[in-house]
């Protein structure tokens, strides 16, 4: 089982949606995969028409067995996406308070880690969406996960966010006894625009070694996508978003030591 992370200290840089369309290619190319939502907006949890508010099996409950000591199997908090190979480990608005309590556990840290470790024979992929705060949620994410993937929009403002994601990331790796390999995806390229040719000109400079070396372009479709609830792979396989980020998966698949073509024969 491979776990993923996607994450940013900002928000709206395409984080969620980054997540479900990577999530929606892989369960289409064949792989079992899980989404857990780590945001308590639940972005990701709105998108396959669950309500955060209002949700009696989240991620929270991880945290709240944890504290209590409760035994839990974590496969009773999953639900259904809808597609077929997805699952979705949903957030509820719960997760908000986890910070305020973080201070009185020791420990927080690792508890997604270990509540993952009961999935490791159902799933080949686990895909987290970050919340943009930096609080035990993020660390949880960032201590589960094998690789992280940094969606970065491409203008100005976000090139700092980019920074302050990596700085966090430098002081995250302290605690860890394992490299953390990640990809800058720059995100929403809009190449009419200078400040989007600019932007990939800074990231080309300051990230060369870690930076995809495409783009996600602007596409409306995967607007459209979030409002059906179908993944973007589903709603328009032949987007230029989703034929954008099928490259950006093919790349992460090579580089993280995956044969290819052993997803193609599973299909
Ligand atoms: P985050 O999770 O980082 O806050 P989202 O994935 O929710 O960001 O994306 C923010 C908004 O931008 C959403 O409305 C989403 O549909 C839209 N969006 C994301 N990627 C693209 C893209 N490549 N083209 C057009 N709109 C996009
Ligand atoms: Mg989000």
């Amino acid at each position: 089982m491979k776990v993923w992370a996607v994450a940013n200290q900002k928000g709206g840089v395409a984080k969620t949606t980054t997540t479900v369309a990577l999530g929606g290619l892989l369960a289409g190319w064949g792989f079992r995969v899980l989404l857990v939502d780590m945001d308590p907006h639940g972005s990701m949890t709105s998108y396959f028409r669950y309500d955060p508010d209002n949700i009696d099996t989240s991620v929270y409950n991880l945290f709240q067995a944890n504290a209590e000591k409760q035994p839990l199997r974590v496969e009773s908090l999953i639900c259904d996406t809808g597609t077929e190979g997805l699952s979705l480990l949903p957030a509820s608005l719960g997760q908000a308070t986890l910070d305020r309590q973080a201070g009185k556990l020791n420990g927080m840290g690792l508890i997604l880690k270990g509540g993952l470790k009961q999935l490791e024979d159902e799933y080949d992929y686990v895909l987290i969406d970050c919340p943009p705060l930096l609080g035990v949620l993020l660390i949880n994410a960032l201590a589960a996960c094998d690789q992280l993937i940094i969606p970065v929009q491409t203008e100005f403002l976000a090139l700092k966010g980019l920074d302050r994601m990596t700085h966090t990331l430098k002081m995250v790796l302290k605690a860890r006894h394992r490299p953390l390999p990640y990809l800058v995806v720059p995100s929403m390229y809009d190449q009419r625009t200078r400040a989007a040719q600019d932007s990939l000109k800074v990231l080309r400079q300051n990230y060369a070694e870690h930076l995809w070396p495409g783009v996600i372009p602007v596409d409306t479709k995967l607007r459209d996508a979030s409002k059906s609830g179908l993944t973007p792979a589903e709603f328009a396989p032949r987007s230029r978003a989703v034929i954008a980020y099928g490259a950006l998966l093919e790349y992460l698949l090579r580089h993280t030591g995956q044969e290819l073509a052993s997803a193609e024969q599973d299909t």
